[in-house]
């Protein structure tokens, strides 16, 4: 099963992909995840990319989806697996496509995670991540029990450096003109499902699993 979470930043495609990935006991693959960890192992695809994502906006198609290639390769993909923050860009999605046509497999499912713009700034600047395990904290609504160390590994939270107020709307003016066309994209597909996100993340995660196909 191939699944996809599409949504803008602060959508909870993270929190709920996690959660998702543990149910079905799938990956979880966050190319937001992969490039953040060649930023901070300081390789050469973190030090092209680190500049780009500081500033808020995409790095090349050809860039993201050769991390997906290299990744679902793996032998932990052969069950399938759930995207999160790729495909960005109707590029992308075209580019999967092939790539995982060549296999006879296909995208399942896109989950599309709806949030007014007010609320994402309000969950963005606020947010706070594990840098180990990558679990998510909000500071009013969701601070870690632990103070600044993670509930869950103990490891240390932070900011990313992407989520101060400009950068985030530079990111929800990329995903205006860039991404949101893929709604429409997987919609004509009949593989789109709404899913109203400001909710609870319980029961944002409850609407999921009653929408996963064949479930
Ligand atoms: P995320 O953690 O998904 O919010 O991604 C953080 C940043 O990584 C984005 O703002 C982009 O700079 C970059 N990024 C992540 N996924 C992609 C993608 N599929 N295409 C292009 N850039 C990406």
């Amino acid at each position: 099963m191939i699944i996809a979470f599409l949504g803008p930043p602060g959508s909870g495609k993270g929190t709920q992909g996690k959660r998702l990935s543990e149910h079905l006991k799938l990956p979880h693959i966050a190319t937001g995840n992969i490039l953040r960890d060649e930023v901070m192992n300081a390789s050469s695809l973190g030090l092209q990319s680190k500049d780009i994502m500081d500033k808020g906006n995409l790095v090349p198609d050809h860039v993201a989806s050769g991390i997906i290639s290299d990744r679902i390769n793996k032998p932990d993909c052969t069950e399938g697996f759930i995207l999160d923050g790729f495909p960005r860009t109707i590029e992308q999605a075209k580019s999967f496509d092939t790539l995982i046509g060549k296999t006879n497999q296909k995208i399942d499912a896109v989950f599309y995670i709806d949030v007014s713009d007010a609320i994402l700034i309000e969950r963005l600047s606020e947010r706070r991540i594990c840098r180990r395990c990558g679990w998510n904290y909000h500071l009013i609504y969701a601070p870690s029990k632990n103070g600044d160390k993670c509930e869950k590994c103990g490891s240390e939270i932070y900011q990313r450096s992407d989520d101060k107020i400009e950068t985030i709307k530079q990111r929800l003016k990329v995903y205006e003109e860039q991404t949101a066309s893929l709604i429409y994209f997987y919609k004509q597909q009949q593989k789109l499902f709404n899913i109203r996100g400001e909710s609870t993340i319980d029961r944002v995660f409850k609407e999921i699993l009653e929408k996963i196909p064949g479930k």
